[in-house]
């Protein structure tokens, strides 16, 4: 396997499969840490602030700083400040997307708003969709966080992002601008985050029609892991493939550790060397 200089990698499904963390997990992350390689934990889920995330990590037993913790909802919030830096808007999502939003300088209003923006959020209610189909309709642009019509939950299936999205474009006849996977954007965020290049980046992924996909047209290489929703036999049929197969995170090969260098000034060097050899 090619060594990187940056991974990309997907949560659920790579690092963690509902509440139980998938073994090699940690260790993984461990060794990026010990080799100082760049990496982010990229996620469709916009409702969360990284901080949440990390402590949410915490409490299944695994360790990732949040500054490695990369959301829809930041993606979006960066898409908002290089499209139209310091503008307005109306937004339907939890903290994880408002603290973003807020962060790149723009103001929340239903007041004649540059765009609505929508998220995830556990308390949609009638009047706030009817407000953000109004404003659409008055010429808001409309940008949402992720196009999944579902996501999990410790209780069952929920309706996510994508299916109160075309609510609203049922009601418009606007579509949305989906900023979270497959859209390649969401990676080229995470690359312009990392100040890292395609070229020496790969990305882990567990399903083939949003992470490698995603991936792929970013010009990054892929590793697909076989812990999450694309089964082996199914790989096969797409269009696209990942450059590498993993059964999971675990088997993932990182570069070797680099020897310690040798001081540049031979002197140094000799000396250094007859010290150590005198102990
Ligand atoms: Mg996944």
């Amino acid at each position: 396997m090619k060594s990187y200089n940056n991974y990309l990698m997907d949560m659920d499904g790579v690092l963690v499969r509902g509440r139980t963390i998938i073994p090699g997990a940690q260790e993984f992350i461990d060794g990026l840490n010990a080799r100082s390689i760049g990496y982010l934990v990229l996620t469709n889920n916009p409702i969360y602030t990284p901080r949440d995330l990390a402590h949410r990590l915490q409490t299944l037993g695994m360790q990732v700083p949040e500054d490695r913790i990369f959301t829809s909802s930041i993606a979006t919030a960066r898409f908002l400040k290089k499209q139209l830096p310091e503008g307005k808007a109306f937004v339907i999502g939890e903290s994880g997307l408002t603290d973003a939003i807020h962060g790149v300088g723009y103001i929340m209003t239903d007041h004649n708003p540059d765009y609505v923006v929508l998220g995830e959020t556990h308390g949609y209610n009638y009047a706030q969709i009817t407000k953000a189909i109004r404003l659409i309709s008055a010429g808001a642009r409309f940008v949402a966080t992720n196009p999944d019509p579902s996501g999990p939950s410790e209780s069952g299936l929920e309706p996510a992002c994508g299916a109160m999205a075309a609510l609203i474009e049922k009601a418009t006849g606007v579509a949305p601008f989906f900023v979270g996977k497959p859209n390649p954007y969401m990676m080229r965020s995470a690359l312009n985050f990392l100040g890292a290049h395609s070229e020496e980046t790969v990305m882990v992924g567990d399903r083939m029609d949003t992470d490698i996909v995603g991936a792929v047209s970013s010009g990054l290489d892929t590793i697909l892991v076989l812990t999450g929703v694309t089964k082996r036999e199914h790989i096969a049929a797409y269009p696209y493939q990942p450059t590498y197969i993993c059964e999971s995170i675990g088997d993932v090969e990182l570069p070797e550790v680099k020897e310690k260098k040798r001081p540049a000034n031979a002197t140094v060097a000799r000396r250094e060397e007859k010290k150590s050899n005198e102990e």
